[in-house]
């Protein structure tokens, strides 16, 4: 019995092989390839998506004079034209294959303008897309400049930073009839912006301007950097059911109830007082309680900001769409979280639903949509003027209640409405107090 075990076992691994050896040539026949090529070109990088059949097997390195970017994929053919790729981008110069190591292999060569800081990744399949190799190229030294200036009189413009939502290898959601919401949102956004810059002591500052993909990090970055006075995220929904429609505004949550929100922005001009240093006090204070608790205060302020704005947003937005919801959304999004800047994000529409989504692509109607959203800008800031900045000094006139006064009084010689006296300085009742200041908006 013994014996005949010893001669059958090395039978049954001479099997065993057989089939191990069957098995890795199937590996090796159904080889890899690359199926499709995206380059998406931005103001600060290009990035450069490969379509894989499989998981890719890759290893690149870079080459100077010239400037290339070598990459090789294991066991991988090609199946996309290179020739025409980089037609449009101002970073490579050329795609083209060259000799690899072996013969079931492919070797790229991206020949490059000047040498960039790469990041290389792969991406497995998600949403439309199948396997994917990404390959980011950044400028070195990024160009872009703050746009924020100070007029000669050392005014400043009020800047409003605007993300549109998505962008390049991301569509966002997919419409029924396959519009991508990367492309509402940036015709939405491009309409608003012109609104803003039209609008004079307004700047806008678009995150994005084409059909790329700003990482969440950098677009905080820009905002902070351009010194943004707000941030408006323009998204479009989704849903798996067609069924929902209408535009909701989103601001980040918070433990607070409203109720509490509304009390704060209706004591805020005390508290803004507080905290128009609070920056600086934070920096520099050696008691870390204080500045915890102004660190902690300046977040309650944004929020408090930004919950005000959305009531802007859906005060003008229903005028001209419906809503899906009648208030503020709290969320816990990345997006909102910059604690420095009220934010906001816009969802105008489901783009999930057939009539929405048509609307959603109707140059009127996202005019419409930018002029509502403009609305609420410019709304939000004649009530609520930065100091220092040309809104402040060329729309606004202090004016000190005297004896006999009254709203109706201050109206009439300011020629304009009770109403806008009312809702610039955020009057609950038509009393005033002698003594009081108010804000008198220059008329027209
Ligand atoms: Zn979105």
């Amino acid at each position: 019995m013994r014996l005949l075990s010893y001669l059958v076992s090395p039978l049954l691994w001479l099997l065993l092989a057989t089939a191990l050896l069957t098995v890795s040539n199937a590996v090796a026949a159904s080889i890899n390839s690359i199926d499709g090529v995206r380059v998406w070109p931005a103001p600060e990088n290009t990035r450069v998506v490969f379509d894989l059949k499989t998981k890719p097997d890759y290893k690149y390195f870079t080459l100077s004079n010239p400037s290339r970017l070598v990459i090789d994929f294991k066991n991988t053919k090609n199946s996309t034209a290179l020739k025409s790729l980089a037609n449009n981008d101002p970073r490579i110069k050329l795609f083209r294959t060259s000799t690899s190591k072996s013969k079931s292999s492919t070797r790229l060569v991206l020949e490059l303008a000047k040498s960039y800081q790469l990041t290389v990744f792969p991406l497995a399949p998600a949403g439309q897309y199948g396997n994917r190799l990404v390959i980011d190229l950044y400028d070195k030294n990024k160009k872009s400049q703050p746009i924020a200036k100070t007029t000669p009189n050392g005014k400043r413009d009020i800047i409003v930073a605007i993300v549109a939502g998505h962008g390049g290898e991301d569509p966002g959601s997919i419409g029924a009839k396959g519009s991508y919401e990367k492309r509402v949102t940036l015709a939405i956004a491009k309409k608003l912006s012109k609104l803003i810059n039209q609008r004079s002591g307004f700047k806008a500052v678009m995150i994005r301007t084409g059909d790329y993909y700003v990482k969440h990090s950098r677009k905080t970055e820009l905002a902070r950097k351009n010194k943004a006075d707000l941030l408006i995220s323009i998204h479009a929904d989704a849903f798996v059911s067609s069924k929902p429609d209408g535009a909701s505004v989103l601001v980040q949550s918070s433990r607070r109830a409203n109720s509490e929100f509304t009390r704060w922005i209706a004591n805020r001009q005390d508290e803004s007082e507080l905290l128009g240093g609070a920056g600086e006090t934070i920096k520099k204070t050696k008691d870390k309680n204080l500045a915890f608790t102004l660190a902690d205060m300046k977040k309650e302020y944004t929020m408090a900001s930004s919950y005000e704005f959305a009531l802007h947003v859906i005060k003008e937005i229903k005028q001209v769409t419906k809503l899906h919801k009648k208030e503020p959304e709290g969320l816990s999004l990345a997006v909102l979280k910059s604690s420095d800047i009220p934010s906001v994000l816009i969802e105008t529409g489901f783009i999930s639903n057939p009539s929405e989504e048509k609307k959603l692509n109707n140059k009127h109607h996202q005019q419409k949509l930018a002029n509502a959203i403009f609305k609420a800008v410019d709304s939000y800031f004649l009530e609520n003027t930065p100091k220092g900045t040309l809104l402040a000094a060329t729309t606004m006139k202090k004016h000190k209640v005297r004896s006999g006064e009254s709203l109706s009084v201050l109206a009439q010689r300011y020629k304009i409405s009770v109403a806008t006296i009312k809702s610039v300085n955020k009057l609950k009742s038509n009393v005033l107090r002698i003594g009081q200041t108010l804000k008198i908006p220059r008329a027209g």
